[in-house]
């Protein structure tokens, strides 16, 4: 059975105090949920992952960078590298989210460099890929996810699935307010796990968790999750309240315990 995650991406969101303050109440509030296959993630600013790092031992909740440079080393101002990230037994990144692509100008051929290096380094990519509302109009969406796919996969190799997350966050459900229906979701999901098992092969299109992302919300969590190939969620706006975080946590567990 594929785990369900539930990820808070924080984006250029909370400071050092209210990293400490989130992550603590976090601890205390999830202190006895323990459910096998559950996993939940927190992904501040890189120079918040220690204070998120330190405020969460001991807690079974993971810390993700935002994104990571493709670059191992050297002359390359600002960025932040795996090893450096594996240095602080930091678990996840996400790579090729939407915002990157449109104000950094990421391309496939970027996010696929950055998902061979942080496979390199035994750290988690959450791959983000998903289709503009242009484009879902012009009934363009599986064309470009299976570009992106092709692209932010091309030679990349897994053994098992479990080492890659994907995340399908269609652009126009991004902090919009607007989400996919669970039926438009599921198609997009089952898509991409078709496409997942042609590309490797049927155990690893199994094992691999996709997310949904795109104004994700205790509202909407449990149908969306309840999806036969949505494992979860990558939550933005939602994710910053400590009550919503918490309340979409006790969806992914009760969604796990129907065994779905
Ligand atoms: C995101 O940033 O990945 C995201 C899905 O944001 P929001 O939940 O706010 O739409």
């Amino acid at each position: 059975m594929r785990d369900i995650i539930i990820a808070g991406n924080w984006k250029m969101n909370k400071d050092a105090g209210e990293t400490a303050k989130f992550c603590g109440e976090l601890k205390d509030r999830l202190a006895d949920v323990s459910a096998p296959g559950l996993r939940v993630i927190v992904a501040p600013a890189f120079v918040l992952l220690p204070a998120a790092k330190q405020a969460l031992t001991g807690s079974r909740i993971e810390v993700s960078a935002q994104d990571v440079s493709s670059h191992v080393q050297g002359a390359f101002t600002g960025e932040v590298s795996a090893p450096m990230l594996a240095s602080l037994q930091v678990s996840y990144a996400i790579v090729g989210h939407s915002e990157r692509r449109q104000y950094h100008a990421e391309t496939n051929e970027l996010v696929r460099d950055k998902v061979q290096m942080l496979l390199d380094h035994q750290i988690i990519p959450i791959m983000c890929i998903g289709e503009t509302l242009q484009q879902r109009e012009a009934g363009e969406t599986e064309a470009v996810l299976e570009s992106q796919l092709t692209g932010c996969l091309n030679g990349i190799e897994l053994q098992t699935g479990k080492e890659l997350v994907i995340a399908y966050e269609p652009v126009w459900a991004i902090g919009t307010g607007k989400t996919a229906t669970s039926e438009q979701a599921q198609q997009a999901h089952a898509f991409i796990r078709n496409w997942l098992q042609a590309r490797f092969d049927a155990q690893i299109a199994q094992n691999l968790s996709i997310l949904y992302g795109g104004s994700m919300k205790p509202g909407n969590c449990e149908e969306l999750i309840s999806q036969p190939d949505i494992d979860g969620g990558l939550i933005g706006g939602a994710s910053l309240k400590t009550d919503d975080f918490v309340s979409m946590v006790h969806t992914g567990i009760s969604v796990l315990k129907k065994g779905k």
